[in-house]
């Protein structure tokens, strides 16, 4: 990683691998091989700042800072295929979702689509606003009507899925 630049020791934050792991779903951050299975695989990758193997590292580490602050968390698109392949089950993907809810609660810049797309799925329950006029347009096309979902059940699955701890 040529682009880290020089670290030093205020740099390594202790806690930040434990942070990582309160996500309520197992990750095997220690058994990473570093193989790179995970980065050869992802579609994305050749966009990102840090490929998921990188990420691992970082989380390893306790480099928070660049980890929270890095482009690759947000260009994620979530397919799982590095989590699928990863030999060691590290689970690289939700490694990459714990990092993007640390980045938000942390204060770290979350790109605006993300805001724009967390304050539609609390208001609406949808990433967008299916108004008559959608489903009306799914009725011509012969479609089922778009019903919300419940917002509690949305509110509940979110809670879950946010890190624990301060
Ligand atoms: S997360 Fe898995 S696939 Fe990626 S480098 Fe580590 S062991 Fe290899
Ligand atoms: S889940 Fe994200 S990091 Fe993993 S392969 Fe897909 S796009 Fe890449």
């Amino acid at each position: 990683m040529a682009r880290m630049g020089r670290l030093g020791r205020a740099d390594i934050d202790p806690r930040f691998e434990s942070d990582v792991l309160k996500y309520p779903v197992k990750l095997n951050v220690d058994a990473c091989l570093q193989c790179g299975v995970c980065g050869g695989s992802c579609p994305v990758a050749f966009s990102m700042d840090y490929t998921p193997r990188e990420l691992v590292e970082l989380v390893k580490l306790g480099l928070k800072e660049k980890a929270l602050s890095c482009r690759a968390i947000w260009i994620c698109t979530g397919c799982n295929v590095c989590s699928d392949r990863c030999p060691e089950d590290v689970n690289p993907s939700e490694i990459l979702n714990s990092l993007r809810a640390l980045a938000f609660k942390s204060g770290f810049k979350v790109p605006e689509m993300f805001l724009k797309m967390m304050e539609n799925l609390l208001s609406y329950g949808w990433i967008y606003e299916v108004d008559e006029f959608t489903n009306e347009d799914r009725a011509d096309r012969g479609l089922p009507q778009l019903k919300p979902p419940s917002l509690d059940s949305l509110k509940k699955m979110m809670e879950a899925t946010w890190p624990r701890g301060d």
